[in-house]
This record gives C-alpha cells, sequence and structure tokens, in this order.
C-alpha cells in the first residue's frame, strides 16, 4: 500500500480526530469515557467522549462520519427513535413541545414582531413544535428545514418544508432571512456546533431572535446521573455543551465580524416532561404503570437554551 494511504493515527475510519474543543476552541480536550455505543441502537458505534477543560461541554471524538449519521438517522422516522416518538405521542398534551411553542410565542411578543412574523425551524424532526407554534401563531409564516421530507401530516400545512443538511452550510441554499429562527433539540446533533451557529445566525434578519434549546452538560442532573443522564446519547447527542461553552462560541463569532453585532443571553431551563415519559426515559417504565395517572412537572433535567438578538 502507498504510504499517504494509510490511515494517519489522528484519524479514525477516516473521520479525523479532533485536537480542539467543537466550542471555545481550547487544546485542553481529554477522554472521559472510551468505545460506548449507542443506548437504544447497541450495533452503533462505538464512539469515544472527550470533555473540555475549558468550557466544561463534552463531545464525541472523532465525531460520527457522514455515512454513519445517515445510516443512523434513517433507521428512525423522523429524526428520532419510534420508540420514543410514540411514548411521546402518548404524553402528547404535556409534552415539551409545547412549552418551547409557547415560549417561542412569548419571546416574539418580547422582542415585538408583529403577527405576521417570518419564522425559519431548523432541524424540525417531525416538526412537533412547528405544528404548535403555527397554530398558536396563525397569521404568522413558518419555514422548517430538515435533511428528510416533511412528515406525511405537514405536506398540506401552511408551514414550508425544506430539504437541506443542517451540518452543511444550509444559509447559503435558504435565499431569505427569518425574524424569529430557532433551534429546539438540534445543536447537540451537529458536528460542527459553531458552524451551525453561523448559519442560523446568517438566516436572522438584523433585529431578529434566534432562540436555542439543548442539554446542559453542566448542570446539577448530569453531574448527578453520570452516563446515564438520558441526553447523553453516544453518536447521536455528538456534543454536550455547557452555558459556558455556547457563550464562548458565541463571544467567538461575534468578534470574528461574520454575522454582524449580537447581543445574547444563555442560562438554564427547566422543562416540562410528563412524569410517565419521564419515567419511560430513564428506563422505569415499571414504575409508571403503577401510577394510575399521568402529569407534567417542570424538571430540572438539566436544559439550557440561548436567546441571540442580531443587531
Ligand atoms: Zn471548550
Amino acid at each position: 500500500m502507498d504510504s499517504d494511504m494509510k490511515e494517519s493515527p489522528a484519524s479514525v475510519g477516516g473521520v479525523a480526530l479532533a485536537s480542539s474543543c467543537p466550542y471555545c476552541h481550547s487544546a485542553a480536550i481529554r477522554p472521559r469515557y472510551r468505545q460506548h455505543f449507542h443506548k437504544i441502537n447497541p450495533t452503533y458505534g462505538p464512539f469515544d467522549f472527550f470533555v473540555c477543560a475549558a468550557c466544561g461541554c463534552g463531545f464525541n471524538n472523532p465525531m460520527p462520519s457522514n455515512e454513519q449519521l445517515k445510516s443512523f438517522y434513517s433507521s428512525y422516522s423522523s429524526g428520532m427513535p419510534e420508540e420514543y416518538r410514540s411514548a411521546m405521542l402518548e404524553y402528547e398534551d404535556s409534552s415539551w413541545h409545547s412549552q418551547i411553542a409557547r415560549d417561542l410565542v412569548d419571546l416574539a411578543g418580547k422582542h415585538r414582531l408583529q403577527p405576521g412574523f417570518t419564522w425559519l425551524d431548523v432541524g424540525s424532526g417531525a416538526g412537533e413544535i412547528a405544528g404548535k407554534l403555527s397554530k398558536l401563531a396563525p397569521a404568522s409564516r413558518g419555514t422548517c428545514i430538515d435533511l428528510h421530507p416533511a412528515p406525511e401530516y405537514m405536506q398540506d400545512s401552511q408551514v414550508r418544508w425544506l430539504q437541506h443538511d443542517i451540518n452543511a452550510d444550509f444559509s447559503r441554499d435558504v435565499a431569505e432571512k427569518f425574524q424569529l429562527v430557532y433551534a429546539s433539540a438540534v445543536l447537540e446533533h451537529v458536528v460542527n456546533p459553531e458552524k451551525f451557529l453561523i448559519n442560523c445566525l446568517k438566516l436572522t434578519e438584523p433585529g431578529g431572535v434566534l432562540y436555542l434549546f439543548c442539554p446542559d452538560y453542566s448542570s446539577l442532573a448530569s453531574k448527578v446521573m453520570g452516563q446515564k443522564w438520558p441526553y447523553y446519547l453516544p453518536g447521536e447527542h455528538v456534543t454536550l455543551p455547557t452555558k459556558k461553552s455556547v457563550r464562548t462560541c458565541l463571544d467567538g463569532i461575534s468578534r470574528s465580524g461574520e454575522v454582524g453585532e449580537i447581543n445574547f443571553r444563555v442560562g438554564g431551563k427547566r422543562i416540562s416532561y410528563s412524569v410517565q415519559y419521564m419515567l419511560f426515559a430513564l428506563n422505569l417504565r415499571w414504575l409508571g404503570k403503577m401510577l394510575p395517572f399521568n402529569f407534567s412537572l417542570k424538571f430540572p433535567t438539566g436544559a439550557l437554551e440561548a436567546v441571540i438578538v442580531r443587531l
């Protein structure tokens, strides 16, 4: 074999091993877990998980390859394991999707967006939040972006569906900008979070808002539960940021001048889950079956939110 055909020690399966943090670029990264497989699909993996001493985030290193990601997601319907989706639908009324949709309407109000505001849902999955948002703000004009086609029930809806790879420079393929852009439970899935945030901000109108909701690896829940934390999903949640990771990354983007000036705040967020869904996600469904009722609570599951305003 030709010498330059050999796999370099800095790559595994053709994917380069990162030498710095995907959020803050610090070189102070070290492995925490080795050779973990996905929790639901035990044939997907193995993945090593590194942590950054500077911002505290965790990430798969190397990242899964594009081919691995595509084949993994094609085993899901609409970007989510079937088992999770059906558990979520079962407890739909009390879902966190409803909470996020309501929070987005409040956010639009706070930022004085008119009823006919335009919005973009990046990484829409099965369009759960988009569907609820378009009902709560019926005059608004919504667009979804994800790799897969629109789920069947959304094909006749007012919401436009665009098919793009959100790991790529998707902002190049979208001709307009939006007053409200959001990515809910998406940042942890993308292989280059900084590039993803730049693309989202490029599609946010000056004066408009970008909203993010994702796991927080510095949360108490994450520290207490370790690898049993439900957001720890090797190969699927390929990065787990902290509030510091998101702030540092946004500061860097702001300094780069690539998207103009931004203002932002990042904080923890309690999220509404039904108790039955929570027990399911914690692998305690048997306990749920012993409860004769369901209700929802705002759990400190260890999540964060960021509101970024383009000036
Ligand atoms: Zn870092």
